[in-house]
């Protein structure tokens, strides 16, 4: 039999769980379909977890440096089992907390795989061995994404070899870890590891880390994470693994030189690949590049009344893109029309320091022709940043040279993903270098820095000469 609903979510992910609370709100009868963990990759193997295992490694690192502060502590170690179970203990929490609010919004959650036997209509199998069929009014896939295997010799099936997942559950930290890939997964994870005593080299085939990022403070960063150890390649590009005694050990073309690296373990974090294909989307002609689904602005597919959200996309793969896509969605499908925006998207890196960008970097003006100008405010200057991390870092701030409009933030510094905020709200708002002065900012706070930056950008700052 097959059972009818208004509103079909494959996927409890982020972007999934996020639709169906707001699918309810708006009135449908909500069923979510899931084959893993509520919560998606997110919460369980991604944002939280690494975040959990970063947070412990920065207990680390504050404490080895608290005798600066007159503090006669020092980390005489870990209890690895302990970080594991506080990383656990907090995604335990949120995943109730969200099972709690699809519960209260009479969202029906069916455990199983679900994949499409026509438009609109879903065979689920289910975990408990049943098959079930089932039919609703729209549908929203949200079906997430998971860690993509490059095509290098020897890391299929290699033991050594590690993906993210991998890597935030593993018995010990390793004493040496080559990371394959300087994109964010990459550097916070050798931020962490480095932290806990591994000997950490990455290994980035582009010029660049982090490619995204603001590439001035790209280069200070790679600099701070030299000097706490960790060895970085760039221009480096992985031609195989294999192994070397107990170790693995992997061939690399520096810049035309080959040489071979060896560790414990290989973290291969090179991307992700959308999770799409139990589905079987050209059963029903829904459009997608090899897994990627296509969407317009309205998050709608090729197949009428059948939308697509966050890493499934596999285009800005964030949590945080994922669950606006999936209000959008929910909002769409339920009669409203309203369109995805990505202007006020942040890109935050939790490496120690912090990382945050909003809106166009530098290479970005230059690449699309825009006239601007830059304020550039070290973070030496700033009482508050001076006393959480010796003052490193900085906010960089551009502008269009026209109207003085705000056209990216740039932040390397403490706490620069809670503050990139303010900065998403100013280019949201289309706020202007003087409108950014003209609001007060609190003192000591490391968020004056972000009204200085503008200053800066006027030729009027007050605490750089
Ligand atoms: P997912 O979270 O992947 O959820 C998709 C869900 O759909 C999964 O639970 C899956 O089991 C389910 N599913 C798939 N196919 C089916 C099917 N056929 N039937 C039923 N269920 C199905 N993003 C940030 O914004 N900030 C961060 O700090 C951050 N850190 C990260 C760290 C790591 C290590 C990783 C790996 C990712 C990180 N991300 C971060 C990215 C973030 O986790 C994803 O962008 C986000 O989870 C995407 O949400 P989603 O709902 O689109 O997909």
């Amino acid at each position: 039999m097959t059972k009818k609903t208004s509103l079909i979510v494959i996927g409890g992910g982020p972007g999934g769980y996020v639709a169906a609370i707001r699918g309810a709100q708006l009135g449908a009868e909500v069923t979510l379909i899931e084959k893993n963990k509520l919560g998606g990759t997110c919460l369980n193997v991604g944002c939280i977890p690494t975040k959990a295992l970063l947070h412990a490694a920065e207990i680390m690192e504050e404490m080895n440096h608290a005798a600066e502060y007159g503090i006669k502590v020092k980390a005489e170690g870990y209890d690895w089992k302990q970080v594991l179970a506080k990383k656990g203990a907090v995604v335990n929490q949120l995943v109730g907390g969200v099972t709690g609010l699809l519960k209260v919004n009479k969202v029906k959650v069916i455990e199983g795989e679900a994949s499409f036997i026509a438009a609109k209509t879903l065979s689920v199998k289910k975990k408990d061995g049943k098959t079930e069929t089932l039919t609703a009014d729209k549908v929203i896939i949200a079906a997430g994404s998971v860690p993509a295997i490059p095509p290098i010799p020897g890391v299929e099936g290699n033991p050594a070899c590690i993906d993210s997942t991998a890597a935030l559950s593993l018995e010990n930290p390793p004493k040496s870890l080559l990371v394959i890939g300087g994109g964010v997964i990459g550097m916070e994870l050798a931020t962490a590891y480095n932290a806990f005593g591994t000997k950490v080299t990455i290994v980035e085939a582009m010029p660049k880390l982090l490619p995204m990022m603001d590439g001035e403070l790209t280069a200070t960063l790679r600099g701070l994470m030299e000097k706490k150890g960790i060895e970085i390649l760039t221009e480096a590009k992985v031609l195989s693994v294999g192994k070397s005694g107990a170790d693995a050990e992997i061939q690399v073309d520096i810049k035309g030189t080959k040489k071979a690296f060896q560790a414990e373990k290989v973290l291969v974090a090179v991307g992700r690949r959308t999770d799409t294909a139990a589905l079987q989307l050209d059963k029903i002609g829904i459009r997608h590049d090899r897994g990627k689904i296509q969407v317009n602005d309205f998050m709608e597919t090729s197949v009428k009344d059948i939308y697509a959200i966050g890493d499934c996309l596999g285009k800005i793969m964030l949590a945080h893109i994922a669950s606006v896509q999936g209000e959008l969605a929910a909002e769409n499908a339920l009669g409203h029309k309203a369109s995805f925006d990505s202007k006020t998207n942040p890109s935050c890196v939790y490496t120690m320091p912090e990382f945050a960008g909003v809106g166009l970097t530098e290479e970005g003006a230059k690449e699309k022709g825009i006239a601007y100008g830059v304020g550039n405010f070290p973070l030496f200057a700033n009482g508050k940043a001076l006393i959480a991390n010796g003052g490193v870092g900085a906010i960089k701030i551009l502008y269009g040279k026209k109207y003085n409009e705000i056209l990216g933030v740039h932040i390397l510094g403490p706490r620069a993903t809670d503050m990139i905020g303010e900065a998403a709200l100013a280019i949201g708002l289309e706020a202007t270098l003087e409108e950014v002065i003209n609001t007060i900012h609190a003192h000591p706070t490391v968020t004056e820095a972000v009204r200085e930056a503008a200053l800066t950008a006027e030729k009027r700052a007050i605490h750089i000469p």
